[in-house]
């Protein structure tokens, strides 16, 4: 692969997608993944290269081990080439919430590359050598970018894919999914890195399957659902016209729609942003300066230690996850907040079981707009990055798997379809995302 690694650097100082390079090609050949590179979200260990998750208090870290998705890309003769630049911890939705690099992206590097897995879906935009990129979603942050990008992006069942090696943000929520230019890529990466894990015990013992084998061009007989709630107030008219299209291609190959309802939609984020921060909450506590990442010197209390390095260490919105993920567990508001949002993901479930019994697929816009300008993101109060997420957080918080497709564009920038399937019903995804790219 020689070259790759000179040009991913070129590519990287035209639009900020690294938070690490490969030094040199290490690739074995021989495998699925032979001449291919295969970037990987900073969140991702890999052995021996700077492992940050887009944050500071992580600076330094050079993990001991590959994660196992990295391993077994490796296996399959991949070149593992670099972290890919993210919202601290995947904390935000257009990759500005961080302190090192923020991607850019394609198709005007004014706007957002969506987040928080921004890097990589812009190199896998970009890349003019065979290139695949890991990416990680805790609420989104695979199927925003790649709206915003135009590539496709593959959310995974929760618990289809290891996550042994992944810097957690919540557990109940993170799955390790991919990204490509199309979905026969997506199809490729997914069936090399899914599948038991034996050091991640929350991985389902379903034995891993070929999704290429879903690559049939064929959607005869598909029941497509189009859930009423996801084309209200608040989605441009352009971006649903869009996806529109794209539904009534699937009709015109022999697919049948209906509209349906997701009654629990509405209060799907609050749920969300309070089960993912009380998480994340927790999980951020084992960041002290003590063992990995930044460190400062011994002075004083441990105490003192503690809050120097997190004071430090962390950016703003990490900070206003711990305080607010705090709260919602405190004793006296864990009834009124945590516990609530619980039982509410219980009805979010619900209302897609139930909408599976009568379709196979459903069909929404990925996201309620195309890739906002950094100049209207700086002036967004952080409760406006969080409503950008609410038609992606549903899908995350019922496990389900998810894929975006750029089915168009709306003022120049690319549009995303989101098609969604019950649990392990990635095949379904791939038929007919597969179908519109091939047939429109
Ligand atoms: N934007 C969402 C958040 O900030 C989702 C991020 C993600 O999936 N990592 O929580």
């Amino acid at each position: 692969m020689t070259g790759v690694i000179e040009r991913a650097r070129t590519l990287d100082e035209e639009y900020g997608i690294f938070n690490a390079l490969a030094e040199s090609d290490d690739s074995t050949g021989g495998g699925r993944l032979e001449g291919v590179a295969v970037s990987v979200k900073d969140n991702i260990c890999v052995m021996g290269m700077e492992t940050r998750a887009g944050s500071r208090v992580l600076e330094g870290y050079r993990p001991p081990f590959d994660a196992t998705v990295v391993k077994k890309c490796r296996e399959e003769g991949a070149l593992i080439l670099g972290k890919t630049t993210q919202d601290e911890f995947g904390f935000g939705t257009f990759s500005v919430n961080t302190p090192f690099k923020v991607p850019l992206n394609p198709h005007d590097r004014e706007r957002s590359a969506g987040g928080s897995s921004g890097g990589a879906a812009c190199l896998t935009s970009v890349a003019d050598f065979p290139h695949l990129a890991l990416a990680e979603s805790t609420g989104g942050s695979i199927s925003c970018p790649a709206s915003f990008c135009g590539v496709v992006g593959l959310t995974p069942t929760y618990g289809r894919t290891s996550r042994w090696g992944l810097v957690d943000y919540a557990n109940s929520l993170d799955k390790i999914g991919v990204m490509g230019k199309t979905v026969a890529d997506a199809a490729l990466l997914l069936s090399v890195i899914s599948g038991p894990d034996e050091y991640d015990s929350t991985v389902s013992q379903a034995q891993p399957e070929d999704f290429t084998e879903y690559l049939q061009n064929d959607v005869e007989g598909l029941r497509v659902g189009v859930p009423r709630e996801y084309f209200g107030e608040g989605v441009d008219t352009g971006v649903s016209e869009a996806v529109w299209g794209a539904i009534k291609g699937l009709e015109s190959q022999g697919a049948t729609v209906k509209e349906l309802s997701l009654p629990h939609t509405g209060v799907s984020l609050a749920s969300y942003y309070i089960i993912a921060m009380a998480e994340a909450s927790t999980n951020l506590a084992k960041f002290s300066g003590l063992r990995y990442g930044l460190h400062l010197p011994l002075e004083g209390s441990f105490d003192d230690y503690f809050s120097r390095v997190r004071a430090r260490g962390f950016s703003e919105e990490a900070k206003r996850r711990v305080i607010l993920g705090t709260f919602t567990r405190m004793a006296g508001y864990r009834d009124a907040y945590y516990l609530k949002a619980l039982r509410v993901r219980t009805r979010v479930i619900e209302d897609f079981k139930r909408a599976f019994e009568e379709v196979d697929v459903l069909a929404a816009p990925t996201m309620p707009v195309v890739a906002p300008r950094f100049d209207e993101i700086s002036g967004m109060e952080p409760i406006q990055h969080y409503m950008m997420d609410v038609l992606t957080v549903a899908p995350n918080l019922a496990g389900i798997p998810m894929i975006s497709f750029p089915c168009g564009r709306v003022h120049g920038m690319p549009v995303g379809l989101h098609l969604m399937a019950d649990h392990m019903g990635e095949g379904k995804l791939i038929r007919a995302a597969h179908a519109l790219e091939v047939r429109g």
